[in-house]
């Protein structure tokens, strides 16, 4: 690491600003003060790479209605329960005593459906590429098993159309990208290719350990040192350029693309998967009637700033304050990926 730093010092000439998509990258940027490790002319802004930071109020909102429902048992991944919706959370309806379960696997909550032919179980189905395959497979397998009582509610979105979603507000200040790895191991990393030419900008593919995205750095500043503006791949250990074929082919049965609203972002053109007509009858959204929802976020709350690396959480007012994770007021400080989390977690006082 030090060695790396060493080179990126050698490397600088002028100032830039370089933003790492993912969420787990910001975690181990804070985690390991990789920072210490820069010269002052490189600036690191975080991105939007956090699934349920993105996933929007009204649809926490529909989870919430949906978990309230005695038929129902809402099966969802852990770091959603305390993501707030517009009056509470998903902890808060288990504790009023909806059957809300945390699985560690969309399969899980196919298992579940299996075993409790009464009820009816809605896996809230939310993440990047990485986390699609697997729920695209648990409606497959639902369908294998003739399962009528098994639904998605989802809330999928995709990095490239974020990336140039960015990269085209007049207010970005994004000169280099570091990609995440683990959304390329499945996707491969050619779709990054024609964003790299069309914005003329470096995006490095780079894993999570430190080193890996030490030596994304030094690989977006050689670029961008030289006037170079290339996808490379630096996690070769992992990504190809094609990606998991076997994925895709699941990601292309079960989902469509669509139009997809990012939570303090706003709707961006065909960034999201929704499942496919033929699997209509396992989406929730189209299965469930919802009450009219009104939603309501905090206004203090600078979340989508933060997520389009146009501010960091600690130029939010209520950082460390109003908001805490023992009291979120977005969902960057309670999900593992957020930005504001990593901040309070990691940050030397
Ligand atoms: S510190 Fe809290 S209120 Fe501020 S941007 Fe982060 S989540 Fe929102």
């Amino acid at each position: 690491m030090r060695k790396l730093g060493e080179q990126i010092h050698r490397q600088v000439t002028k100032p830039w600003v370089i933003m790492e998509i993912c969420g787990g990258q910001t975690h181990s940027i804070m985690r390991y003060n990789l920072q210490e490790f820069l010269p002052k002319e490189i600036t690191l802004v975080h991105g939007p790479g956090c699934p349920v930071c993105v996933t929007p109020v009204e649809k926490i909102d529909r989870a919430l209605s949906l978990a309230s429902d005695p038929e129902v048992i809402l099966a969802s991944f852990g770091d959603m329960l305390r993501v707030p919706g517009s009056d509470k959370d998903l902890l808060s309806v288990k504790a009023e005593g909806g059957d809300v379960r945390i699985v560690y696997s969309p399969l899980d909550a196919v298992k579940i459906a299996k075993e409790n032919p009464t009820k009816k179980i809605v896996f809230f189905a939310v993440g990047f590429e990485t986390t699609a395959p697997a729920n695209a497979l648990s409606v497959l397998e639902a369908k294998r098993l003739g399962l009528k009582n098994y639904f998605l509610l989802t809330s999928h979105v995709l990095v490239p159309p974020a990336m140039e979603a960015i990269l085209s507000s007049p207010e970005s200040r994004i000169q280099g990208f570091l990609a995440a790895g683990h959304v390329c191991t499945v996707m491969g990393f050619h779709e990054y290719i024609p964003i790299s030419k069309k914005f003329k900008i470096p995006i490095v593919i780079t894993g999570f350990e430190p080193v890996d995205i030490l030596q994304g750095i030094s690989t977006a500043v050689d670029q961008l040192e030289k006037g170079k503006t290339n996808t490379e791949n630096k996690y070769s250990r992992a990504v190809t350029e094609q990606g998991n074929m076997q994925a895709q082919k699941l990601l292309k049965e079960a989902f469509e693309i669509t139009d997809r609203e990012w939570r303090g972002i706003g709707t961006i053109p065909k960034s999201g998967f929704q499942l496919a007509q033929k699997y209509s009858e396992f989406d929730a959204e189209l299965v469930f009637s919802f009450p009219e929802i009104k939603t309501n976020v905090e206004n203090i709350c600078i979340a989508g700033k933060v997520l389009q690396g146009l501010k960091k959480p600690l130029d939010c007012p209520a950082f460390g304050k109003e908001c805490n994770p023992e009291h979120p007021l977005g969902a960057p400080m309670v999900s593992s990926e957020g930005a504001c989390s990593a901040y309070y977690r990691y940050q030397k006082s």
